[in-house]
């Protein structure tokens, strides 16, 4: 059975007299940050000078410095920079400037694991990794609970790898949900899959796929939105309390019967994610995603645009506005920078 480790397993001790950098200040960045800084760790933020990040931080009362200056003193830096610039923020600005034996640390397993970053044997290398997005990191936090993380420690010279670790996931409220032990390896190959195959890759896809067949149909948009996208969310909660089978104890026989009879995920479904999966394990997934970010990202930026425009997004922006419960916290994402 998997290891997991609960509130009494982390010792924030371990950190006492300790600096903490979090390099970056965005989903993850600000979480990690404000959580540390409110469970009593001493904290400093690296940010590029220029960024606007900057007075954000600052308004919450964080110490910040550019990311030389607070990597030079820390002795754990956790860089939360998007996972295409760490292995340039590390060798830039972190390598040259870390001190001996300072434990860095990280969200996803990316760089270590496909070795776009290799830190020299006297570093502690670790990951405490939220498996929720940084903006419920840090709600429910300020809530008095928290989100699960996967951990890992990947070089431990000194032996005190788990220890700093477990600190640091306490330190985020994250034992207060469970950390389970992982391996960069693992975390990394699964929080791809995950994220290309399912949560998004998968349902991203069938949420528009299903709105476009409705409203080609001659089904009214509005309907549509509500059946494809907007009872997702119920289900799902459903789904994270008690599982598929409670999901689908809450629904109809009728339903429930659609559900069994389905023909939309089949073998070949699995025959694709398994090709998928493979691509990850070799590496390829990787290697296509930062060359294309080393050349400046066209084909990113060409699929952001293109998958912008989706039939859905064309109603989604207005229902949701028309919506009496998404006022305030709920709002669309670019309106919602509330870090
Ligand atoms: P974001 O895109 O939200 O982070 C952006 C931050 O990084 C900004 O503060 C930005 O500052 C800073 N940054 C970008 N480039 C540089 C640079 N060259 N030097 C210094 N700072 C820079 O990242 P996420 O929070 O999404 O991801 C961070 C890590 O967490 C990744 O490893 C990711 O895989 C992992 N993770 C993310 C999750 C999420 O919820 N998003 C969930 C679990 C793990 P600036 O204003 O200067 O651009
Ligand atoms: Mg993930
Ligand atoms: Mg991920």
């Amino acid at each position: 059975a998997a290891q997991i480790w609960y509130e009494d397993d982390g010792d924030l001790s371990v950190l006492a007299g300790k600096k903490v950098a979090i390099i970056g200040y965005g989903s993850q960045g600000h979480a990690h940050a404000l959580n540390l800084r409110d469970s009593g760790v001493d904290v400093v933020v690296g940010l590029r000078p220029t960024s606007k990040s900057v007075e954000f931080a600052k308004e919450q009362g964080l110490e910040v410095k550019s990311v030389p200056e607070a990597s030079a003193e820390a002795d754990v830096i956790m860089i939360l920079a998007p996972d295409q610039f760490q292995r340039t923020i590390w060798a830039n600005d972190i390598e040259p400037n870390i001190k001996p034996g300072a434990a860095i640390a990280f969200a996803h397993g990316f760089n270590i694991h496909y070795g776009y970053i290799k830190p020299s044997a006297d570093h502690p290398v670790f990951m405490v990794a939220p498996k929720g997005p940084g903006h419920i990191v840090r709600r429910e936090y300020a809530a008095g609970r928290g989100v699960p993380v996967v951990v890992a420690v990947e070089q431990d010279p000194r032996g005190d790898g788990w220890a700093i670790t477990l600190a640091y996931a306490k330190a985020l409220g994250a034992l207060r949900a469970g950390a389970i032990k992982t391996t960069f390896k693992e975390e990394t190959e699964t929080d791809l899959f995950g994220e290309q195959d399912v949560l998004m890759g998968g349902v991203n896809h069938l949420v528009e796929c299903g709105f476009e067949v409705l409203t080609e149909a001659g089904y009214q948009p509005e309907i549509a939105y509500f059946e494809v996208c907007h009872e997702l969310k119920m289900l799902v909660d459903l789904m994270n309390e008690g599982g598929l089978n409670k999901a689908r104890w809450s629904c109809s026989d009728t339903a429930q019967y659609g559900d069994f009879i389905s023909q939309v995920v089949d073998d070949s479904t699995k025959k694709r994610m398994e090709y998928q999966l493979g691509r990850i394990q070799d590496g390829s997934f990787a290697k296509e995603f930062i060359d294309d970010q080393d050349a400046g990202a066209p084909k990113f930026k060409e699929l952001q645009e293109k998958f912008s425009h989706e039939k859905i997004e064309e109603v989604g922006p207005k229902l949701r506005g028309m919506f009496s419960w998404n006022k305030g916290e709920a709002a669309d994402a670019d309106e919602n920078q509330s870090f």
